[in-house]
């Protein structure tokens, strides 16, 4: 924005009265006048782009049947709970909310129950995200309704 006494570039321009004209003023020629109001230059609209680029993401859940597996992984080595726990320096507690699927356990902590265990607890899901008609290619917001391609690997 341009002041309009001294032509200078300004990034915000402030409405001033001078002698009963209202101009846009930088702050420095605003002192001349009765500041009105700050003005703020017009944001830029925002060109959508026609096509949207494909987007793939790679998302790690944990596996739905975590509880039974951490369990039979467990058993198998003949293993209590206590003991697991103290392997992966967690609570007994932890343990047993795990198995009873009372607790998902977070990529970390499968993580290294899988290494502990010798099992698999974390799955990689591959998503494509994708417009799914003209209606939403404005829409900023993907919504859960556009992920319409969930691959499992
Ligand atoms: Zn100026």
């Amino acid at each position: 924005m341009q002041c309009e006494m001294c032509g200078k570039e300004n990034e915000f321009l402030l409405l001033a009265d001078v002698e009963g004209v209202e101009l846009n003023l930088c702050k420095e020629c605003s002192k001349y006048g009765t500041i009105k109001k700050r003005v703020r230059p017009q944001p830029r609209p925002v060109r959508t782009p026609v096509k949207m680029p494909e987007r793939k993401e790679r998302i790690q859940t944990i596996t739905s049947d975590y509880s039974s597996k951490i369990k039979h992984a467990r058993e198998k080595k003949g293993m209590k709970q206590v003991e697991v726990a103290k392997m992966i320096a967690e609570r007994e507690s932890v343990i047993a909310s795990l198995e009873s699927g009372k607790m998902e356990p977070s990529i970390k902590l499968a993580r290294i129950l899988e290494k502990a265990l010798s099992i698999t607890l974390v799955e990689e899901l591959e998503v494509e995200e994708r417009f799914s008609s003209e209606k939403d290619r404005d829409s900023k917001n993907v919504t859960i309704g556009d992920v319409i391609n969930i691959k499992k690997r």
